[in-house]
C-alpha cells in the first residue's frame, strides 16, 4: 500500500517527495515523459530571499540554509540590479524598498553592466542576496532521495479517474491505491481536486515568455547581475554566456503546454532596449511556462479542511523552487502530524483553509 500517491512531478511534488518518504513509502505520478517538463523546466532558476508577499519570503528564508548547504548546495552569486528610467522615480523608489536593494549611481550601474544606456537609466539599485539555484541538481536530486527511501517516481502516468473507497483509488493507466493523495500538479491542480471531489481552490496559470539572445555586444555576460525594469516589466538574466530576456508577463491562461505569445515578446524586448546600447539581433530560442497563483499570491500547502488524506502542494507562482525546501517540510510536517517550525501565523496565511471561509 502506498502511503503517499503525489501527483505531479514538478518541484513541489517531487520536493514533498522526499520528505515525505522518511515517513512511508511514496510513489509520484507524473503525466509527461520526463520529471519538470512543465513550470519546473521553464523558471529563471532565481533566489532572491525579498521577493515575494510575506509569507513566501518567510518560507525564502527557511530554506536558504538548505539551498545554500545541502549536498554541497545548489546556489551560485548572481545579484540583482534594479533600473529605472528617468521618469520611473516613485516606482523605482517603491521597488527598489520592497526588494531590500542598495541605491547606486547610474555611473556606477554601468561599470557593472556596460550596455546600460546613460540617456535612458535613470536610477539603480543593487542586491547581492540574489543566487542562480541549480534547479535541475535539485529536481533530481529530490527524485533520487524518494527512490533511495524505497519510492517510485513513474513518468508517463497521467492521472485520469480519482475515487475515494476507504482508500484513494487513483487510475493513470493501471490503478495506484493509496492511504493519502498529494496534489501537486502545477497549473492542473484544480482539475486533479474535482476529479476527487475535492472543491478547487481558484487556481490561476499566468503565462510568462522567454528568449534567449546572443550575448550582447559579444561582452562576457557571466558576472553581470541578473537585471530588473522596475514595476516587474522585464527582466535579463545571464545564462551560460548567453542572456535570458523576459517581458515578465502574467496573462491568464488555461492550463496547457504554454508557448511564447511573440507579440508580448516582442513589447518585452522593447521595453529591455530602451535601457540598453546594443540592439537585439537575434533570438535564439523561445519559450514559456506557467506561474499558478491563488487568489491571494501566495502557496496554498497542507491537508484540505474537507478531507485531510487529500494534502495540496499548489500555488507556487513565480516561487516554486526558491520556497521549495521550507514548503516541502511544511507539507510533511502537516501531513504527518509533526510539529514544524514555520510561525503558526504563516502556516495559517498557507494553509487551504483561508481559501474555504
Ligand atoms: C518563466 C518563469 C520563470 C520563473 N522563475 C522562477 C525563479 O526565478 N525562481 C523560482 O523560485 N521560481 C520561478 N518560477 C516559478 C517556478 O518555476 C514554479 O513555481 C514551479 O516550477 C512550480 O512547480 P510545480 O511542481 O508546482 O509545477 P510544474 O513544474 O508545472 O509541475 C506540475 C506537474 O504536474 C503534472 N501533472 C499535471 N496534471 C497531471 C495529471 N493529471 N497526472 C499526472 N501528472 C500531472 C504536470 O505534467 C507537471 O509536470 C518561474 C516560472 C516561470 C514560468
Amino acid at each position: 500500500m502506498i502511503d503517499f500517491l503525489i501527483i505531479g512531478g514538478g518541484i513541489a511534488g517531487l520536493s514533498a517527495g522526499a520528505r515525505l518518504s522518511r515517513h512511508g513509502k511514496v510513489t509520484v505520478l507524473e503525466a509527461e515523459d520526463a520529471i519538470g517538463y512543465h513550470a519546473s523546466g521553464r523558471s529563471a532558476a532565481l533566489f532572491e530571499e525579498s521577493y515575494g508577499p510575506s509569507s513566501v519570503v518567510a518560507l525564502n528564508k527557511a530554506s536558504a540554509s538548505f539551498l545554500r548547504d545541502e549536498n554541497g548546495g545548489y546556489l551560485t552569486p548572481r545579484g540583482l540590479m534594479l533600473v529605472g528610467r528617468k521618469d520611473q522615480g516613485r516606482i523605482f523608489d517603491q521597488d527598489s524598498s520592497d526588494l531590500n536593494m542598495q541605491v547606486i549611481a547610474t555611473e556606477d550601474a554601468l561599470a557593472r553592466v556596460p550596455i546600460l544606456n546613460p540617456d535612458t537609466v535613470g536610477y539603480a539599485a543593487v542586491s547581492d542576496s540574489a543566487f542562480d539555484i541549480d534547479t535541475d541538481r535539485l529536481l533530481q536530486d529530490f527524485a533520487r532521495n524518494i527512490r533511495g527511501n524505497g519510492g517510485d517516481v513513474l513518468i508517463r502516468k497521467k492521472v485520469t479517474e480519482i475515487r475515494k473507497d476507504g482508500q484513494w483509488i487513483v487510475v493513470a493507466g493501471q490503478t495506484f491505491e493509496a492511504r493519502n493523495l498529494v496534489n501537486a500538479a502545477g497549473a492542473w491542480v484544480d482539475e486533479i481536486a474535482v476529479l476527487a471531489g475535492i472543491a478547487p481552490i481558484g487556481i490561476t496559470p499566468k503565462r510568462r515568455s522567454m528568449a534567449r539572445i546572443p550575448a550582447p555586444g559579444g561582452h562576457d555576460v557571466r558576472g553581470w547581475p541578473m537585471m530588473l525594469g522596475v514595476g516587474e516589466s522585464w527582466y535579463a538574466k545571464p545564462d551560460a554566456g548567453k542572456l535570458l530576456v523576459s517581458p515578465s508577463e502574467a496573462d491568464p491562461v488555461a492550463p496547457q503546454d504554454a508557448y511564447a505569445d511573440d507579440m508580448v515578446l516582442a513589447e518585452g524586448l522593447a521595453r529591455y532596449e530602451e535601457m540598453v546600447t546594443e540592439p537585439v539581433t537575434r533570438v535564439e530560442a523561445t519559450w514559456a511556462g506557467l506561474r499558478s497563483f491563488a487568489p491571494d499570491g501566495t502557496l496554498v500547502l497542507g491537508p484540505d479542511p474537507s478531507d485531510p488524506s487529500f494534502i495540496w502542494s499548489a500555488g507556487q507562482g513565480g516561487y516554486g523552487f526558491q520556497t521549495a525546501p521550507a514548503a516541502s517540510q511544511l507539507v510533511a510536517d502537516l501531513a504527518t502530524g509533526t510539529p514544524s517550525q514555520l510561525d503558526t501565523g504563516i502556516i495559517a496565511a498557507l494553509s487551504p483553509e483561508r481559501l474555504r471561509r
